[in-house]
This record gives C-alpha cells, sequence and structure tokens, in this order.
C-alpha cells in the first residue's frame, strides 16, 4: 500500500522523459519491478516498499554482512521508511528513533522517539547491531557520536552504514560549531532531509579516513564494503562496516 505521503513525493521526482520500470529483486520484499523516476539515484525506488537506492544498499549489506538478524536487537537511526520497516519485522528487537533538534534524548514526539547521535540516551552495551544512512555527515561533533554508536553496542557488535563518500583522503570538514554557531569553512552544502523536506548542513565529505575515524573513536574493525548485488540502473554503492571487539577491553 503506497500512502499519499509516498505517492506526492514520488510524483514530485517525476520526469516523464526519464521513467523506466525494470523487473529485479529487493532486498525488503522480494521480487519487485523498480521504477526509475528520473536518471538520478534518488529516482530509483521499489513499487511495492518504496525503498531508494540508499535503502536497497543497506537492505542488502544487512544481507551479505548479519547472518543473525533474527536475533539481534537492533538501533536505527530513523524510525519510518522501508529499512526501519524490515528491521521492526525482522529483527528480534528494533530501537528506533528520529532526530529533534528542540527535544531531549529519550523523549518522544508523535509517538517517535527523540535521540541525538552526539548523546544517546540508550544504555551502554544494548544492541548487536547499529544502522544509520546519511546521518553522520550532519553531526556536528562525529567523533562524540561514533564513540556513543560504540558504547551502545554489545562487544562483537556491527554497526553498518552509509555517508556520502568522496572516494578521495582525507575528510573535508565544511563546517563546524563554534559557541553553539555554525562556523562555515566552505561553501554550505544542503542535502535533502526526506522527514522535514528541507535542505541539512553537510558538515563534512567524509573520506577513505572514515575507517580511522572509527578506529578512533573505539571501533575494533573498519572497512568499506561493497556488496555484490548491484542496484537498477545505478550500480554499486559503499557502505561502512564496523565492529565492535569481541571482548570489551574497556
Ligand atoms: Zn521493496
Amino acid at each position: 500500500m503506497i500512502s499519499a505521503a509516498r505517492l506526492r513525493s514520488g510524483l514530485s521526482l517525476l520526469r516523464p522523459r526519464d521513467v523506466a520500470v525494470r523487473v529485479d529483486r529487493c532486498p525488503f520484499c522480494g521480487p519487485t519491478l523498480f521504477v526509475r523516476l528520473r536518471r538520478e539515484a534518488v529516482g530509483v525506488r521499489c513499487a511495492r516498499c518504496a525503498a531508494s537506492a540508499i535503502h536497497l544498499v543497506m537492505g542488502w549489506a544487512l544481507r551479505d554482512n548479519v547472518q543473525d538478524l533474527a536475533d539481534c536487537d537492533a538501533c536505527e537511526l530513523s524510525a519510518r521508511g522501508p529499512l526501519a520497516d524490515f528491521l521492526r519485522r525482522t529483527a528480534k528487537s528494533a530501537a528506533l528513533s528520529e532526530y529533534f533538534a528542540d527535544a531531549e534524548p529519550g523523549a518522544y514526539r508523535d509517538g517517535i522517539r527523540c535521540e541525538d547521535a552526539q548523546r544517546l540516551s540508550y544504555a551502554d552495551a544494548s544492541f548487536d547491531l547499529v544502522t544509520h544512512t546519511e546521518v553522520l555527515e550532519h553531526v556536528p561533533d562525529d567523533a562524540r557520536a561514533f564513540a556513543e554508536l560504540h558504547r551502545v553496542l554489545r562487544p562483537g557488535g556491527t554497526m553498518l552504514f552509509t555517508v556520502p563518500l568522496y572516494g578521495g583522503y582525507p575528510t573535508i570538514e565544511r563546517a563546524r560549531l563554534r559557541n553553539g554557531d555554525v562556523e562555515h569553512m566552505m561553501e554550505p552544502a544542503y542535502h535533502i532531509d526526506p522527514l522535514r523536506g528541507a535542505g541539512i548542513l553537510a558538515f563534512r565529505d567524509y573520506g577513505l579516513d572514515i575507517v580511522e575515524r572509527l578506529r578512533a573513536a573505539g571501533f575494533a574493525e573498519a572497512s568499506v564494503v561493497t556488496s555484490q548485488r548491484r542496484i537498477p540502473w545505478l550500480g554499486a554503492f559503499p557502505v561502512v562496516l564496523s565492529k565492535k571487539a569481541a571482548e570489551d577491553r574497556a
């Protein structure tokens, strides 16, 4: 069932001359039709579950890298959409949340838990799996966020996520917070927030040193991985895979 909001968002992407349809497999809902509404990554969707290219990449990465999802207590830094829905019905449990600038971590707004990756309200070692998509580039202090995400993982736990990776080296810091104010080091870049429909500031463009940032935050393993599964019309996208040491050395 396609909701009115999804239909509206689909129609806003539509470029009639770019439209194409292909039969393929979706990691969330199986054999399906994919539709291309326009010739950009944002224009490709699963016709059944509305998964976007980023969701599909995460779906294949979960299937490749997390064999025991039904036994996992999962934490995902979004509360809506195909990835959140998939975790809700497939994982042992799924702690889903959204970021609201004016809400305290752990509070609820319209039934949705509010969390800030820099100061999560979850207890230490709560989860076997942590996921997030296109979030960390918008977090002012990502070192703190990575340390928090490591804290809430159990020993041996996995974090799987996407950020826009530009493939170079090192990460380019575009902006930072100084005494609560945003200081721009470069021309501001805004990414579309699907929940709010507004642009949100990217604090950085991640390079391949993201794996060093993860190790500095305590992760025992960190790598950039690419699934064998191709996204229709778009090909492969990288995902960042990191693991907490099996025995907590703290
Ligand atoms: Zn699907």
